[in-house]
């Protein structure tokens, strides 16, 4: 198959210099991708995250207001950035599990894209088949948008910074990866830092998200990173350059 990395002269994930992660609710790069993010900052990468919705709809305990989860999540996404050692965080708080625009997020991000001038961003797959959460199907279209038109001034006009197009994309989370990263010195960073989400994952579920997200981590690093059956975790990305995001029906299988 024609290799498209090579073609285009992409770089490796690893390095890049500065990375946008672009979330739907505070825990989504976290768990999709908190293993290279910690990798990246320790290779000098300036790592910046942006959380899409305000996570009012993330606990079904009648204990929490909506306002209050909003700030508890707040907090713990601060708290989890530390462990990863996050740049800087932005949040566009459109209000999780309702109704808002694809079009007015994409608006924020290109801003962001603009002045931040990232290398890589992250974010979640649209087009994994059965991932049916609103928030994450909006998320990953709303990327998609503002990569295909931050260089469009009909539909984002320039406001306070000059056009940037990114060169690629990870998406992570899913169905069709064709990049895995060895994050086995990172992973008990990423795990701790998913458990600062207690609001999230302080419940009878946990034990078995975690045997999940290791027993995962494990199958793919063994078989995608290392045969020989040496413990270790690894992260799966769909990584494409921004041109192949549009009339690129063969990107699925690149
Ligand atoms: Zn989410």
């Amino acid at each position: 198959m024609i290799n498209i990395r090579k073609i285009l002269q992409l770089p490796d994930l690893l390095d890049a210099k500065r990375v946008l992660c672009i979330q739907p609710h505070a825990d989504d790069n976290e768990v999709g991708a908190g293993g290279t993010i910690k990798a990246l900052r320790d290779r000098g990468a300036e790592v910046v995250f942006v959380t899409v919705t305000d996570g009012q709809a993330g606990s079904v305990e009648p204990d929490y207001s909506a306002h209050d989860l909003v700030i508890k999540r707040k907090i713990e996404k601060e708290n989890a950035a530390k462990w990863l050692d996050v740049s800087l965080q932005y949040d566009l708080d459109f209000p999780d599990g309702h109704e808002y625009l694809i079009h007015d997020v994409a608006a924020e991000i290109v801003e962001i894209l603009r002045s931040f001038r990232p290398e890589v961003v992250m974010t979640v797959d649209p087009w994994s088949p059965y991932e049916g959460h609103p928030d994450h199907l909006k998320t990953g279209h709303a990327v998609v948008k503002a990569l295909l038109f931050s260089q469009n001034a009909s539909v984002f006009p320039i406001k306070h910074h000059p056009f940037y197009s990114v060169p690629q994309v990870a998406f992570y989370a899913s169905s069709y990866p064709n990049t895995y990263i060895d994050v086995t010195p990172h992973f008990l960073t990423k795990m701790a830092a998913i458990q600062e989400h207690a609001s999230q994952f302080d419940n009878e579920d946990w034990p078995l998200l975690r045997e999940y997200l290791i027993a995962s981590a494990k199958e793919l690093y063994l078989t995608k990173i290392n045969q020989n059956h040496e413990e270790g975790y690894a992260e799966a990305f769909k990584v494409l350059s921004t041109r192949q995001l549009h009339y690129f029906p063969m990107a699925m299988y690149q």
